[in-house]
C-alpha cells in the first residue's frame, strides 16, 4: 500500500467503470450535497481550502484559479476537463477514464455549479479509443440518470457536457491550444495574457483542469476539506497518480500519496529495476520534468533519490518536479546520449513553429545529437547545445520550449561525461543502449 487512497479507493472488475457500480460506492452523493446544501462560493472556498494542487504539471493550486471567475457576472462560463495525456511516460488520467469515468463526470458537475457553467467539455486525447469509449458511455448513462441536462436533481441547476476528440497534437495539451482546437481552428498555443479565466473558450472566461485535478473534486465535497489536507503533506495535500515506466519490474499506474518514501514505492510497490542494475537515474514527472541522479553537486545521488520523499516541495528542491505524473526509471548501463536523441526527436517533431528558438532549436539539438551518435561529433558540440536550450528560456510562448530546453540543460548537465566520451570516442558509452541488460 501506498498510503491512503482518494481515487484508486475501489477494486477494478470489468464492470466497476459503469453508473450501476459507481453508485454502489456512493457516487454522486457529493453532488448531491453541493447542490442541495451549498452555494456555489462555498464549493469553491472548500477546493481552496484543501490546498488541491493541479494534477498536470504545473501544481498551481486549482481552487485559486477558480476564484479569479465570478459565476454570477451574467456571461457564460466553461469548464473543460483537459484528458488529452501526450507527455512521454504519462499515462495515469487514462486510469481514471477508463476505470472511474463517472467520478470525473461528477466532479466535473460539482465544478460546474461552482463557476455557473452551463456548457463542458471534455477535451481527450484522439489515441485513447477505450477511455474515449467509456466517457462516452457514462455520459449516456448519467444523462439518462438525470445527472446531467436540465434541472438537474430538481435543483434548477442545469449543465450539459461535450467531448471532443483530439488529432494527436502534443501541443494540444497545453491549455490555449487545446481551446483552439475546440473552436475549429489549428491548434496553436497564444500569449497571455489575457488568462483563460478571463478570455478563454468563444472569449469567455474558462477553467480548464487536468483530469485528474478535477476527479478529486467529488472526494473533497463529499468528505470535507479538513479531511482531504490530513491526506499527504500540509504544502502538497492528497494524492498523486504516478504512471511507471521504463526499467521496472512492475509498471503500471499507483495512487500515491504525497509524502510517502520513494524507496518503499520503487522496491516494494513497482518491484525495484527490472534487471539486476543499479538505479541510474529518474525522469520524475514526465519527459519535459529534469532528470535525477548523482552527477551533479547540487542534485542526489542515486541513493539519496531513494531516501527522498514523494511531494512537490522536495522535487523541486532536487531542480525537478513531480510534473505530470509519469514517472520513467532508468537502470545503470543505459544510453543517456541515445536517451536525449529519442526526447528531442519528439520535441522537434512535435513543436507547431511559431516561436523561432523552439522551431529551429529543436530540430538543430536533435541533429547535433544524431551526429554525436554518428561518431561525428564536434567538441564544441555539447556548449552549443547549451545557447541552443537556454535560447528558449522565457522567450516561447507555451511551456513546450522551455521545458524542453530544461530538461536537455539536466541531461547535459548530469550526464556531461557521457556526452564528452561519445564525442571524444566517436560512439556511444553504452553502444547506444536503451534496454534494460542484466549486467555481464
Ligand atoms: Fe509552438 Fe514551441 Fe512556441 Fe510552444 S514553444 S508555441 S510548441 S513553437
Amino acid at each position: 500500500m501506498t498510503g491512503r487512497k482518494v481515487l484508486m479507493d475501489f477494486e477494478v472488475t470489468p464492470t466497476s467503470h459503469t453508473l450501476e457500480a459507481y453508485l454502489a460506492r456512493g457516487g454522486y452523493q457529493a453532488l448531491a450535497k453541493a447542490l442541495r446544501g451549498m452555494k456555489p462560493g462555498e464549493v469553491t472556498q472548500e477546493i481552496v481550502d484543501s490546498g488541491l494542487q493541479g494534477r498536470g504539471g504545473a501544481a498551481f493550486p486549482a481552487g485559486r484559479k477558480w476564484q479569479v471567475i465570478d459565476p454570477h457576472d451574467g456571461q457564460p462560463h466553461y469548464l473543460v476537463a483537459n484528458a488529452d495525456e501526450g507527455e512521454p511516460g504519462t499515462f495515469k488520467d487514462r486510469w481514471v477514464l477508463e476505470h472511474s469515468p463517472h467520478t470525473l463526470l461528477e466532479s466535473m458537475l460539482i465544478a460546474s455549479y461552482a463557476l455557473g457553467v452551463r456548457h463542458s467539455f471534455i477535451y481527450i486525447r484522439g489515441e485513447f479509443d477505450l477511455p474515449w469509449r467509456r466517457v462516452s458511455a457514462a455520459i449516456e448513462e448519467a444523462y439518462a440518470a438525470g445527472y446531467f441536462g436540465e434541472n438537474i436533481l430538481g435543483t434548477g441547476f442545469s449543465c450539459d457536457i461535450f467531448v471532443f476528440r483530439g488529432a494527436g497534437a502534443y501541443v494540444c495539451g497545453e491549455a490555449s491550444s487545446l481551446l483552439a482546437s475546440i473552436e475549429g481552428s489549428r491548434g496553436y498555443p497564444r500569449n497571455r495574457p489575457p488568462r483563460l479565466t478571463v478570455k478563454g473558450l468563444f472569449q469567455r472566461p474558462t477553467v480548464v483542469n487536468n483530469v485528474e485535478t478535477l476527479s478529486n473534486l467529488a472526494w473533497i465535497i463529499g468528505h470535507g476539506a479538513a479531511a482531504f489536507r490530513q491526506i499527504g503533506t500540509p504544502k502538497s495535500p492528497g494524492t498523486r497518480l504516478i504512471s511507471v515506466s521504463g526499467h521496472i519490474a512492475r509498471p503500471g499506474v499507483y495512487e500515491v500519496e504525497l509524502g510517502y518514501s520513494w524507496a518503499k514505492f520503487l522496491h516494494d510497490e513497482c518491484g525495484g529495476v527490472s534487471c539486476d542494475r543499479e538505479l541510474k537515474a529518474v525522469i520524475p514527472g514526465g519527459i519535459s520534468s529534469q532528470v535525477l541522479t548523482g552527477r551533479d553537486a547540487k542534485v542526489l545521488t542515486p541513493h539519496d533519490v531513494e531516501t527522498m520523499i514523494l511531494d512537490h516541495d522536495a522535487l523541486w528542491q532536487a531542480g525537478s518536479s513531480l510534473g505530470s505524473g509519469g514517472m520513467i526509471v532508468i537502470a545503470e548501463g543505459t544510453c543517456m546520449v541515445s536517451l536525449l536523441r529519442v526526447m528531442l526527436r519528439f520535441y522537434h517533431h512535435e513543436s507547431c513553429g511559431q516561436c523561432t528558438p523552439c522551431r529551429e532549436g529543436m530540430g538543430w539539438l536533435h541533429r547535433i545529437v544524431d551526429r554525436i551518435l554518428a561518431g561525428k561529433g564536434r567538441p564544441e558540440d555539447i556548449d552549443l547545445m547549451y545557447r541552443i536550450s537556454k535560447a528558449n528560456d522565457g522567450t516561447t510562448i507555451c511551456g513546450l520550449g522551455d521545458a524542453a530546453g530544461y530538461a536537455t540543460v539536466a541531461m547535459l548537465d548530469r550526464f556531461r561525461d557521457e556526452f564528452d566520451w561519445c564525442v571524444e570516442h566517436k560512439r556511444s558509452k553504452y553502444d547506444g543502449n536503451l534496454e534494460c541488460r542484466p549486467s555481464t
